[in-house]
């Protein structure tokens, strides 16, 4: 099987191509390392199977041409990261719209089968409880750029899912949440790498908001090899399907441990969200995964705790 991974040699699309190339899958990557690194592809270069293509979705005849020598698509890269999309809104617009259309367009042209990475953040800010016309609790409020990364990717979902249902071609959305590991690098703002670097620096922990806010985070361990295991899961075509882990913790609580288990002497303070992330920012207090789905469809069990996924 050969399988085109765009964003390949990004955090999750770098550790799907080890999965691949590892059970004997040949894979081409498409990436324009943007936030990206060829490095985290490095070691698996020389291997007769693997191809790195530096491009972006966004090439249309590109993306056309590799996805007709695919099996299978997966489909990762995104402008991603708070800091990434506020600071180019419409780049970041046009790659999560337009390129999302251009990997699934070509796809459904040659019958290859695709799965498309979306997010909890479509989920919006759930835990409203009063809606205002210029309230950030709508993932699709057009003033307000942090979210037009939801907004684009609650398209995206559409764009696979109309293709998918009237092409007949097989399609999986994933929607992740707060998927952590090796290679997540805290530029663009993930906080779990973020809080390590710090620790292992020796600098303050900065806690954005009040740290009561309650997260989930999921090992890339444990969420890889589900991908191709719904790929093969015909009951998974044209659904959407949750993907994280089951450790819950506060913000806060996640500093602590950090400082625990890094022995750190880092301390902790706390830095209002609006001096994080700009005027009107807000986030919700909740955000944590039903997965029952993908427990039904291929058993998906997340195993690795939040100290495997620091460690
Ligand atoms: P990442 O930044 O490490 O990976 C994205 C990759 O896409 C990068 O390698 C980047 O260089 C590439 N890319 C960006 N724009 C491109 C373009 N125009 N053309 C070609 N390549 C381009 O981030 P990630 O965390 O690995 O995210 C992978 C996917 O998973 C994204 O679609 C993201 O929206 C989704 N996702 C991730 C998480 C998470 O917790 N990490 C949560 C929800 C959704």
């Amino acid at each position: 099987m050969k399988a085109v991974i765009t964003g390949g040699a990004g955090f999750i699309g770098s550790h799907l191509c080890d999965h691949l190339v590892a059970q004997g899958h040949e894979v081409i990557v498409l990436d324009d390392l943007s936030t990206g690194s060829r490095a985290n592809v490095a070691h698996l270069e020389a291997h007769p199977g693997f191809r790195f293509v530096h491009g972006d979705i966004l090439d249309r005849d590109l993306v056309d041409d590799l996805v007709a020598q695919a099996d299978t698509v997966y489909h990762l890269a995104a402008a991603v990261g708070v800091h990434t999309i506020v600071d180019n809104p419409l780049k970041s617009l046009r790659t999560n719209l337009h390129g999302t259309e251009n990997v699934v367009e070509a796809a459904v042209a040659h019958g290859v089968p695709y799965m498309v990475a979306s997010t909890s953040e479509v989920y919006g800010k759930n835990d409203a409880d009063g809606l205002t016309e210029d309230s950030d609790r709508i993932y699709g409020s057009p003033t307000k750029s942090r979210w037009s990364y939801a907004a684009a990717k609650g398209l995206d979902e559409l764009v696979a899912y109309v293709h998918g249902t009237e092409s007949g071609v097989p399609c999986v959305i994933t929607r992740f949440f707060n998927i952590v590991g090796p290679r997540q690098t805290g530029r663009y703002g993930m906080v779990v790498p973020r809080f390590v670097d710090q620790a292992l620096k020796g600098r303050p922990i900065t806690v954005y908001g009040t740290g009561t806010q309650r997260r989930c985070f999921g090992s890339v361990h444990d969420i890889i090899p589900a991908l191709p295991r719904l790929m093969a899961t015909p009951e998974a075509y044209n659904r959407a399907v949750n993907l994280g882990g089951h450790e819950e913790v506060s913000i806060k609580g996640l500093a602590d441990r950090v400082v625990a288990l890094t022995g750190s002497a880092s301390p902790i303070t706390y830095v209002d969200y609006e001096q994080a992330y700009g005027e009107g920012y807000e986030d919700m207090q909740r955000r944590y995964p039903d997965t029952s789905l993908a427990a039904r469809l291929i058993d998906y069990r997340p195993t690795r705790g939040l100290d495997a996924i620091i460690g």
